[in-house]
């Protein structure tokens, strides 16, 4: 485990509580309405949709939904922990430009760069795992 740098030092700027406030209801905002998608998707595999094109549409937008809300609900989490704003991975404060963009973002700009070349250069996972009902 990494110890996260200390406060008090650098130009990070603190986010404010009433900030930090606001944020948490766009993300409680935004948590119904992921609910609500799934629970209408689910209704919609319920209902029968035609052709294996729908069904897998379906599926994809269930897998995004569902990855949205565990974003959504670390988000969450981590504004009752308190480290809400700051990089999981480097510690500094994330911009407030950034987390206005992406309110559940727990990567800084450059760590989130970082990230994605990392994935780009990593060859896809193969193997599916039995699918979920
Ligand atoms: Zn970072």
């Amino acid at each position: 485990m990494t110890t996260a740098p200390t406060a008090g030092s650098g130009s990070s700027q603190r986010l404010s509580a009433e900030w930090v406030e606001a944020a948490r209801v766009r993300l409680l905002e935004q948590r119904a309405f992921r609910v609500e998608q799934l629970a209408d998707l689910s209704r919609r595999d319920s209902d029968g949709v035609v052709g294996p094109a729908a069904e897998e549409i379906n599926a994809a937008l269930r897998v995004a939904a569902t990855a949205a809300l565990a974003d959504l609900d670390a988000a969450l989490r981590r504004i009752e922990r308190g480290t809400f704003g700051r990089c999981r991975r480097c510690g500094e404060t994330l911009s407030m430009a950034r987390l206005d963009a992406v309110a559940s973002a727990s990567l800084c700009g450059a760590c989130h760069r970082a990230s994605d070349r990392a994935r780009a250069t990593r060859p896809p996972r193969r193997g599916r795992r039995a699918r979920m009902r």
